[in-house]
């Protein structure tokens, strides 16, 4: 019989995390008898937590706020999602190699791939300038011929730091006024919430007005499923992308580093929302 593997995340706070509910579902789903936890592990825990986890022999963990940067030092290994990113979700223990990798790349890219969205000559808005913002602007980078990629932030150093790491990945990058939002949103084709404002059910700082008929709007905030950007995106005819197509893209890409299966993706959304399927 194949030894019975343990998997996590950890991060502070944790408790709010989807992921033991979609990888314990996804391991259920094929039969698989493998366990996934959730830690809360301090920032001034996060040495000794890894070592632990090592010590241990997790098969793998997702890593989650505030580590994702600092965990990169007591890695052993990056791979090149993790590499570009700067930045990791996802850890596979590989006899004892702890190798990290950043599957929000995939997470976020893959609802668009299944939308079919031509990305050459298209202008790309990203509004944050957060962990999530580098994981996005890294798979855009991936996608050849992007118009443009205008960076709009709350705090502009942060903004400017990110148009930073865009242009070293080749993109046309640059960082524009919060206060002209409007402006941009207007003239974007594919417009990304990658700030945590909607999370609170707050208003979303675009104008439903200034939105481009058959444009993309994707917010990454997976809860509540419609935020009022996306409330405010259908009534605007644009095309929505919900937050939580990317978090189940980047769970079941970990799953597949952890196991080499296709994650069963129908019964992780089944997971997230029970009898009453995916919203539409
Ligand atoms: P960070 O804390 O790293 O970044 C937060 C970003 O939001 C910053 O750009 C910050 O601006 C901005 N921000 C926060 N509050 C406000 C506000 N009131 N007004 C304007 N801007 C604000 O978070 P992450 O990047 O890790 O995550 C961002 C969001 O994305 C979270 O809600 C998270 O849940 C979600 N997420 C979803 C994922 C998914 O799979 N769907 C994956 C990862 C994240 P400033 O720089 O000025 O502080």
């Amino acid at each position: 019989m194949p030894p019975i593997k343990t998997y996590c995340i950890i991060g502070d706070p944790v408790q709010h995390s989807l992921s033991p509910i979609m990888q314990n579902s996804a391991f259920f789903a094929l039969g698989i008898k493998s366990s996934y936890f959730s830690f809360r592990v301090p920032s001034t825990d996060l040495k000794e937590s890894i070592e632990s986890l090592r010590s241990i022999g997790i098969a793998g963990f997702n890593v989650t706020v505030p580590h994702k940067i600092s965990i990169l030092k007591y890695l052993d290994k990056l791979d090149q999602t993790a590499f570009k990113t700067n930045a990791v979700n996802t850890v596979k223990n590989d006899e004892g190699i702890l190798i990290g990798y950043n599957t929000d790349l995939y997470g976020f890219i893959q609802p668009l791939y299944e939308r079919k969205v031509k990305f050459k000559g298209i202008k790309v808005l990203i509004i944050g300038a957060g962990g999530a913002a580098y994981a996005i602007i890294t798979a855009l980078s991936y996608e050849k011929g992007l118009s443009e990629v205008i960076v709009v932030n709350r705090s502009s150093d942060n903004a400017s730091k990110l148009v930073q790491h865009g242009l070293k990945l080749g993109l046309n990058c640059h960082r524009e006024n919060f206060n002209n939002l409007s402006t941009f949103t207007l003239r974007s084709d594919l417009i990304i919430n990658a700030t945590s404002i909607g999370l609170n059910d707050e208003t979303s700082p675009v104008d439903q007005d200034y939105i481009k008929p058959n444009s993309i709007v994707y917010d990454i905030v997976y809860k509540p499923v419609y935020t009022d950007l996306l409330r405010k995106a259908r009534k605007a005819n644009a095309t929505v992308v919900f937050g939580y197509e990317m978090l189940i893209a980047q769970g079941a890409q970990a799953f597949k580093i952890w196991t080499g299966l296709d994650a069963p993706v129908d019964a992780m959304k089944k997971a997230l929302f029970g009898i009453f399927g995916e919203p539409t």
